[in-house]
């Protein structure tokens, strides 16, 4: 037989551990994106004070600024193979 208090109660606790992780009352600190060591929630670029941390961060944001630039490239040329036909049709 299942006991009905107790299955309710144990959702109760999950859903309470889930919404506490959720809320981040658990962690108040950030963590170093390239290390994860954890770092000061004011910190800012998200790394630690490591100069590899630094340097590997500046290149992943010049990397990931320079990606965005090439998709926004593609794009452009996609949309307009696919938009520029209909529009020389209707002139
Ligand atoms: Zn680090």
């Amino acid at each position: 037989m299942v006991d009905a208090k107790k299955v309710r109660e144990n959702i109760a606790r999950m859903t309470n551990k889930v919404s506490s992780v959720t809320s981040g009352r658990v962690q108040p600190h950030k963590h170093c994106r390239i290390c994860f060591t954890p770092i000061k929630l004011s910190a800012e670029p998200r790394v630690c004070k490591n100069q590899e941390c630094i340097d590997k961060n500046e290149r992943d944001e010049r990397n990931q600024k320079q990606m965005r630039i090439w998709m926004f490239i593609f794009f452009g040329i996609f949309a307009f193979g696919f938009v520029g036909p209909i529009l020389f049709r209707l002139l």
